[in-house]
């Protein structure tokens, strides 16, 4: 047995119905076979069997009051997955299939993320099952007041930094900053997606979809190509899903589907920049529904969700280029396939860990621009990271500054990859590239800071 296959019957006998945390280590350790090979003080010094296990996990009970006065009651978690390079950093989700294994998974991803991004942070994630859809804005305020009432104790501006990320935008990070304010008396970075009046940096909130964007740009680039002119499909379209269409309107790019849980929106003619206003002021402030696009639209089609189907129409539609920028496993091995079929050579992770192992495969096999998600998506944690420098600073930098900022980390980023990829023998696979070099980083960290 490979050692990489040790490790993960290793990683199944322990805790077995975590799926995704699965997913997750076996892709990164089928990377690590090579670095392995070449670096054995990595296995002496026991780095993969210490890289897999968080350093801490918090779990506890989130009670709070629905507008009926009724007591309702849901689960709190933050992974605190390792520290070796800076303060765990990563986002909080709250949506109803949030579990342990799903915000390991995501902890874990985080790690290398953050290590490819050039700055000190460590990996964290967080969340709750709670779901934001359908509440009214007391709920979710109560419930993030009562999800802080906890948390504070485990987190701080220099130990532990939560941020957004799938239910949590700009209105739950308030509710929580204000409730940790108020617990510590203290005004501190300790969140970042912070409102600009109270702390948060410019293109946050842009930073995700701008910076997947540039990554396929960099991508391109290698091939001598822009997007000028690209046909792209993008899923999901909420924070991530709409800077990415923004960015690809900025870059010349034809942005032609979006999407929610309920179903896809396809518009032939593309989605300028008057239509992404809508979805816009839908999706933040109205809180409708991507279906709605369509009743205004004419060019536009809505296709709901068919369970019946064992993949997803939205993948198979002619196209240069594909943002999945919804959640994980959103591309499986017949949408890879479909995707490829209908032309696409360019695929930019917006979201977490959204193809499946069978997509990944066919990707690499088809040998087409495929950036993984915790290189491409490495934009938003990025900002945030700048963000963390102007809180400690007391400064603020103009969006012309942090832009630049965040397209010099996505070239580096890049680069780091495809270099990385070359030296390790595997060249073009950015899969191989992103797993190593963030690896390495946090790997020769662990190793200097001895056994703990
Ligand atoms: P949002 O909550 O703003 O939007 C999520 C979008 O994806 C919504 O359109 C939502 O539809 C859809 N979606 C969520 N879950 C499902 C599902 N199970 N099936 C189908 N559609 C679904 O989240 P973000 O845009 O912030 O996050 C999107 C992805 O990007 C996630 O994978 C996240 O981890 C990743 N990411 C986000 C970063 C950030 O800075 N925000 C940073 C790096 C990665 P509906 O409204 O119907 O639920």
């Amino acid at each position: 047995m490979s050692f990489a296959q040790e490790i993960l019957e290793r990683v199944k006998a322990k805790d077995p119905a975590q799926p995704e945390f699965h997913q997750a280590v076996m892709e990164v350790v089928n990377s690590l076979e090579l670095v392995l090979e070449r670096h054995p003080e990595y296995r002496a010094h026991k780095v993969i069997e210490r890289i897999i296990e968080p350093e801490r996990v918090i779990m506890f009970r989130v009670p709070w009051l629905d507008d009926q006065g009724v007591i309702q009651v849901n689960r709190g978690f933050r992974i605190e997955m390792n520290s070796a390079i800076g303060p765990y950093k990563g986002g909080l989700r709250f949506h109803p299939s949030v579990n342990l294994g799903i915000l390991k998974f995501l902890a874990f991803e985080q790690v290398f993320k953050n290590a490819l991004t050039t700055l000190p942070m460590g990996g964290g994630k967080g969340g709750s099952d709670f779901d934001p859809k359908g509440k009214s804005d007391n709920e979710v305020m109560k419930f993030c007041q009562s999800f802080m009432t906890e948390l504070f104790r485990h987190i701080g501006p220099d130990t532990d930094v939560p941020a957004g990320d799938i239910g949590v935008g700009a209105r739950e990070i308030g509710y929580l900053f204000g409730q940790y304010k108020r617990i510590m008396n203290e005004f501190t970075g300790v969140l970042t997606g912070k409102g600009l009046n109270w702390g948060g940096s410019l293109i946050r909130p842009e930073a995700t979809g701008y910076g997947a964007v540039y990554f396929a740009a960099e991508m391109l680039k290698t091939r001598n190509e822009t997007l000028e002119g690209k046909i792209c499909l993008v899923s999901g379209s909420g924070n991530v899903a709409q800077y990415t269409v923004e960015k690809l309107l900025h870059l010349g790019g034809i942005p032609v589907t979006l999407s929610d849980s309920s179903g896809y929106i396809f518009d032939p003619e593309g989605i300028g920049y008057e239509k992404l206003e809508f979805v816009k002021e839908l999706k933040n402030v109205k809180r409708g529904r991507i279906a709605e696009y369509a009743e205004k639209y004419k060019s536009a089609t809505y296709f709901p969700v068919d369970p019946k189907l064992d993949y997803n129409p939205l993948w198979d539609h002619k196209a240069h280029c594909a943002f999945p920028s919804a959640t994980q496993n959103e591309i499986n091995g017949k949408d890879a396939a479909n995707l490829i079929k209908n032309g696409v050579y360019v695929v930019s992770e917006g979201a977490n860990m959204p193809t499946t192992p069978e997509g990944v495969d066919i990707f690499l096999d088809n040998k087409i621009l495929y950036g993984p998600g915790k290189a491409a998506n490495a934009g938003g944690v990025s900002v945030s990271g700048l963000e963390m420098t102007q809180n400690s600073m007391r400064l603020r930098w103009s969006r012309e500054e942090v832009d630049k900022k965040l397209q010099e980390i996505m070239k580096n980023i890049h680069d780091n990859c495809y270099q990385t990829a070359e030296r390790f023998g595997t060249p073009g696979n950015y899969v191989n590239g992103a797993n190593i070099a963030g690896f390495l980083k946090v790997a020769d960290a662990m190793i200097d800071l001895g056994v703990v």
